[in-house]
């Protein structure tokens, strides 16, 4: 029997590759991602220090052993180690050469900060006096050994770093001295020994001398780190998978702290936030990785080492571009300068903004890296949200530019604007977030994985420290919270609860707001806006997805400004106009309302009249707006009692005004007030008539139309009156008209004839031809089932699945979202809230079965969806293979859907 690998040095890359299978994605399993790109970088010549991965199986097996290496786990280690001291030259161990080594986690994705990393392995007592005679640099070499006991003390025993940091800041106090690189080597001595004390203090034990002994000891922590708590809640936020298990890279130590010949940084090979094809990033001189992410000390931005290190730029830059090269993709790179000599320390793919993320996908289709398919896949439908986000309005941002209310400037790492009260820490900020419904702005000195759960319930984060890659910086991105960091100005008291910036003193709950497009900080609320998608990026990267999709996006709109709005955005029709919404209107209700309490059909056909100029104009508007493009107006759906007051409001009204007569002091005010009582009362009696137990399942949509058939032959009437006036004008207009709520072929039949006989005649008076289609809803079960009879009488089918997703699952949509649902989902009773992602099972079957059967009667029949869903993301995927023609949804929604389109088609291209 062979012996299981459980270690495979970097240059093994192709034993691995072998052992699962060839496929990258499962050496990133196996290796997890950062194990993968060392051995990736190794192979491409890239320099990267000696070093070796313990695989994320050998983790695994641990965790389900209890907490056992697997057998000959442990010599496999060992005999990594001895390759390492062949390479180096150096031993584990020995005083007069010691090898150091940094013990790093590493799982498939990528999780900034969630696990445990240990450098400087291998110093002791011994070795720390002979690494001082080979580098002849004392201060050095103690730093780096107080940093094993700092690491080693958190990360294996959980001792809490700030017990470690207050030693520095007394020594630092003490000696007066700003800066750590202030201290000197007998400093650092001194905190060693005291950390050694802290050590014993807080753990009964030494701090183990043994290097194998340190090195198992850590090995172990990382593979326990894998289930920690903070580990676990970012892979519930970030649906990572819980048996991924975390490899170790056991890597030989370069020093970035060994003089100012020396450097630690991170970069992106694009700018993370902007995309720009520039290097961005963070260094320090004389200082190790821990050092720049933890935003500790002020860092350098990367722009200045071509001045400071101008070597070594040169070829971070080339190998920049030699890794976008083969990964063909934006890589967020660490690396050390020791004695002049940059190692590479880990490449992955870089976070971004989805601005950014917009801005690279299309650049490297530009320059010919991917193709514009890929580039298309690269951006997520949710990212074009961003475009739509809230943005502070420019004249509101001038305005507080005036009064001073801008009080301070970071990095502007995260865009979008945030308002909200200032909370300091990140329990108080879920709390104030979750349970009060408060709009909140995390404000920390700097964040640290603890944190996350408060940065995800607040509105926006800032904080005082830290640079572009900092943990903040890198959260926020990635869960799109705007952000500001690294705000010098800001003095962040946390034992007091307040902030001072110059003279201005901002206490815990105080508003702000904050600018992420810009790092600016603000005092108080101010307005926000929803930008325009003028993005050149964005529009290239929609119009190549307009390339691949086959789905159709419309939109649903009302007034011409949305229609405006989402032609801008690039519907392709209307797909629903709600014809109500224009009656609830100021000067058009009290006809409504006249006309439902009509009792002769003179008196209703009087009101009706009255109304015909409104929707005229409505519908001219929108048909102008939408010049060429076709415009599906609904005709009215809703139940009447809707346009009448509500009932119990009215009861009030009527024992006032009852009160008041008692009250009158004259005939006339009597007589006034009697007048007033009589309409109300007769309201009143209306609204009881009206009254339904069920008014959702009641007389409402196409029955609407049956049972007072000169309302919606009114609407058609208004209909083609605009259509022919306009199309005078030399506008197109392409007219749909839908009936809502259709259970039975016999409803459509009925209403359809009749109002094409109302549409006929308007034609014939207008002398005009207009090209125009009758269709219908269909938004219940009946109607789906028997889609064939309905398609009969319909030139168009439209689902309506907020009703159909009601009607299927018997579920109201008016209230189960705030009730029942919501419990429903956090039992994961239901994967998915149905109003607003389709049930694939359910309803989208319903939808399949009415599309099926009314093509069998119209192969051509439209097909199209106007409920919520058109604009869901994972709902435009089903409606893609359902065969759909387009899908309506909001104008907001518009670019998300074309995106979303363009994913369904490319990837059932894939398959
Ligand atoms: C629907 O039911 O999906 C629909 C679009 O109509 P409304 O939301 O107006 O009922
Ligand atoms: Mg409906």
């Amino acid at each position: 029997m062979t012996m299981k690998k459980w270690v495979y040095q970097f240059e093994d890359l192709d034993i691995a590759e072998q052992y699962v299978g060839g496929e990258w994605e499962a050496v990133r399993g196996l290796f997890g991602g950062k194990g993968a790109n060392l051995a990736e970088m190794c192979r491409l010549g890239v320099p990267v220090p000696p070093g070796f991965t313990v695989t994320t199986e050998a983790c695994n097996a641990y965790l389900d052993d209890g907490g056992v290496f697997p057998e000959t786990m442990w010599e496999q280690v060992m005999d990594g180690m001895d390759a390492l001291q062949k390479s180096t030259g150096k031993h584990f161990g020995d005083r007069d050469n010691p090898l150091l080594v940094s013990c790093r986690s590493g799982a498939k994705f990528s999780m900034p900060g969630m696990m445990d990393t240990v450098l400087n392995i291998g110093l002791n007592d011994t070795t720390v006096e002979g690494m001082i005679e080979l580098t002849g640099d004392a201060r050095f070499v103690h730093d780096s050994y107080r940093r094993l006991i700092q690491m080693f003390g958190g990360v294996v025993m959980g001792i809490d770093d700030d017990v470690f940091e207050e030693v520095i800041e007394k020594t630092k106090q003490m000696r007066g001295i700003e800066t750590d690189t202030d201290l000197t080597a007998e400093d650092w001595q001194a905190v060693a020994k005291q950390f050694k004390k802290i050590f014993r203090s807080h753990t009964q034990v030494n701090f183990p001398q043994d290097p194998e002994e340190q090195l198992k000891m850590a090995t172990e922590a990382v593979f326990k780190s894998w289930n920690g708590k903070r580990a676990v809640d970012y892979r519930n936020a970030a649906g990572i998978a819980h048996d991924l298990g975390t490899a170790v890279n056991i890597v030989t130590m370069v020093f970035g702290n060994m003089g100012d010949d020396c450097a630690t940084g991170v970069a992106m090979t694009r700018h993370g936030s902007t995309g720009e094809p520039e290097i961005e990033g963070d260094y320090l001189i004389n200082a190790q990785g821990e050092d720049v992410v933890a935003g500790i000390r002020m860092t350098h931005d990367i722009a200045q080492m071509k001045q400071e290190i101008p070597a070594a730029y040169d070829e971070l830059k080339e190998i920049a571009a030699k890794l976008e090269q083969h990964y063909r993709e934006m890589q967020d790179v660490e690396f050390t300068i020791e004695k002049g000599k940059l190692w590479m320390l880990q490449t992955r793919d870089g976070k971004r903004t989805a601005q950014a993320a917009v801005r690279i996908a299309v650049e490297m289709a530009q320059e010919g890296l991917i193709s514009k398919k890929e580039a298309v896949l690269r951006v997520t439908p949710e990212q074009v949200d961003f475009f739509l986000h809230p943005q502070f309005d420019p004249a509101a941002i001038a305005q507080a530019h005036g009064r001073g209310d801008m009080v301070a400037k970071g990095l502007n790492v995260s865009p979008g604007a945030a308002c909200g009260v200032v909370a300091f820490d990140a329990d108080l900020a879920e709390a104030w977030a979750k349970q009060d419904q408060k709009p909140v702005i995390m404000v920390r000195p700097e964040t640290k994985p603890d944190d996350v759960h408060g940065m995800l319930a607040a509105q926006g984060i800032l904080t005082s420290r830290g640079g572009r890659t900092s943990h903040a910086a890198l959260v926020a991105r990635q869960f799109g919270k705007p952000a500001v960091v690294g705000v010098a100005a800001l003095n962040i008291d946390m034992v007091k609860r307040e902030m001072t910036v110059g003279d201005l003193l901002i206490q815990e709950g105080d508003e702000i707001s904050i600018d992420g497009n810009t790092g600016e900080v603000f005092v108080g609320r101010l307005e926000t806006m929803v930008p325009d998608i003028q993005d050149p990026w964005l529009i290239q990267l929609l119009s190549w997805a307009d390339e691949f999709r086959t789905l159709g996006v419309w939109a649903n709109a009302d007034y011409p400004e949305d229609a405006q709005r989402a032609r801008e955005y690039g519907a392709q029709g209307i797909g629903l106009c709600r014809s109500e919404h224009m009656f609830f209107e100021t000067e058009r209700l009290p006809l409504f309302q006249k006309m439902i309490m009509a009792d002769l059909s003179v008196d209703r056909r009087e009101a009706l009249a009255g109304l015909l100029p409104f929707q005229r104009e409505d519908f001219a508007g929108l048909f102008r707006v939408m010049d060429g493009l076709p415009v599906i107006i609904r005709l009215i759906d809703p139940p009447l009692h809707e346009f009448l007051p509500d009932l119990i409001e009215l009861m009030q009204e009527l024992t006032d005004l009852k009160l008041r007569i008692r009250k009158a002091a004259t005939l006339t005010e009597i007589d006034g007030l009697l007048q007033q009582l009589r309409i109300k009362e007769r309201i009143r009696e209306r609204a009881l008539a009206l009254r339904e137990q069920n008014p959702m399942l009641g007389l409402r949509g196409v029955r609407l139309g049956i049972h007072i058939p000169d309302l919606t032959r009114m609407q058609v009437r208004a209909i083609f009156e605009a259509a022919c006036k306009v199309s005078k004008e030399g506008i197109t207009v392409l007219p749909k008209i839908m009936i809502p709520l259709t259970g039975h072929h016999n409803e459509l039949k009925v209403q359809r004839e009749a109002l094409e006989e109302e549409a006929k005649r308007v034609m014939a008076e207008q002398k005009s031809e207009i090209d125009y289609k009758f269709g219908t809803m269909i938004e219940l079960p009946r109607a789906a089932l028997t889609a064939d009879q309905i398609a009969v009488h319909a030139e168009f089918f439209s689902y309506g699945t907020n009703d159909l997703t009601q009607t299927t699952y018997g579920i109201s949509r008016d209230d189960a979202e705030a009730g029942f649902l919501i419990e429903y989902m956090e039992l994961g009773i239901l994967p998915d809230n149905p109003f607003a992602t389709l049930d694939k099972d359910g309803v989208a079957q319903l939808m399949q079965i009415g599309i099926t059967k009314g093509r069998e009667v119209k192969p051509d029949l439209e097909c199209g969806i106007c409920g919520e869903h058109g604009g869901d993301p994972q709902s435009v995927a089903l409606c893609h293979t359902m065969g759909l023609n387009y899908v309506s949804c909001s104008p907001f929604r518009v670019p998300i859907a074309r995106l979303a389109a363009a994913h369904a088609a490319l990837k059932s291209d894939l398959k």
